[in-house]
């Protein structure tokens, strides 16, 4: 299943960055995100797709990562995702307000994100997060309704409203403060925690009242082509301005699809 395979990340992350911190090693998201690929896209999973993007649109501005989840016949959920990893010898994302490239008038990684989502059908913008924070707890870290598993916050996501309120104010940068807001969840929990699953196996619902954990949600009811002739080859040639606003200039570096028609109880499995 592929919840299992992100829950092996997520402690796998969550070793790493403790051990690099104790050996005095160094890396930075990037790095990180960069393995994840690797690790996925050698495995060949025949429901998880690592799609290559076009380098000459490796612009300063652009998103970390774009996931495509669903099924076809029930839609598909995309998220736009930055990546962050805690500093340890301070518990903070010290580089949580970092500026999208190094112009003078250079956005902040948020707002940019955050147009992204405005500009694209169907994108909902997520922070990515990795970390060790041993002192974690139940009580004040964990917002999954799943048993707790200190490990899997090895790997968490939170939407991107969460961010934009811890940059509003100084002192909301730390692990603490993130954690402890509602959405903040295992990565893992995308592809496995009920509520969340039924967003993916629900109708195909473009209601603009339903949200995703307190972002708007709207179902793309199918890929966009590009992505679908990607799921066969690999790579795309060029993203369509049809999903790809091409007045902002920003685009993925990475793509991941993942399809989760495996989760779907057998009497629907049929229409997908
Ligand atoms: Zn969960």
């Amino acid at each position: 299943m592929v919840y299992q395979k992100f829950e092996e990340l997520g402690r796998w992350m969550w070793e790493m960055i403790g051990l690099s911190e104790k050996h005095g090693t160094r890396f930075g998201e990037e790095t990180i995100t960069d393995f994840i690929l690797l690790d996925i896209a050698r495995q060949r999973y025949p429901n998880i797709r690592v799609i290559q993007t076009p380098k000459n649109l490796e612009a300063e501005k652009g998103t970390d990562w774009e996931w495509y989840v669903g099924a076809n016949g029930f839609g598909w959920v995309r998220f736009a995702i930055q990546a962050k990893k805690l500093k340890i010898a301070s518990s903070r994302y010290e580089s949580l307000n970092q500026k999208a490239g190094t112009a003078d008038d250079a956005e902040l990684q948020a707002t940019v994100l955050r147009a992204y989502a405005d500009a694209n059908v169907g994108v909902i913008p997520l922070y990515c997060f990795y970390n060790h924070y041993p002192t974690a707890t139940q009580a004040d870290h964990w917002q999954c309704p799943l048993n707790f598993e200190k490990e899997l916050l090895g790997w968490t996501i939170t939407p991107l409203h969460n961010v934009e309120h811890a940059l509003a104010a100084r002192g909301r940068k730390s692990f603490d403060y993130l954690h402890k807001r509602p959405g903040t969840i295992p990565a893992r929990c995308l592809f496995v925690c009920p509520v969340l699953m039924a967003q993916y196996l629900g109708s195909a619902s473009t209601a603009a009242a339903n949200t995703f954990l307190g972002e708007p949600i709207t179902k793309l009811a199918e890929l966009p082509p590009e992505i679908r002739a990607g799921w066969e080859t690999g790579s795309i040639e060029a993203f369509s301005p049809d999903f790809y606003n091409s007045q902002i200039e920003i685009y993925p570096r990475r793509i991941l699809v993942v399809d989760v028609s495996e989760a779907l109880p057998e009497s629907l499995r049929e229409r997908a």
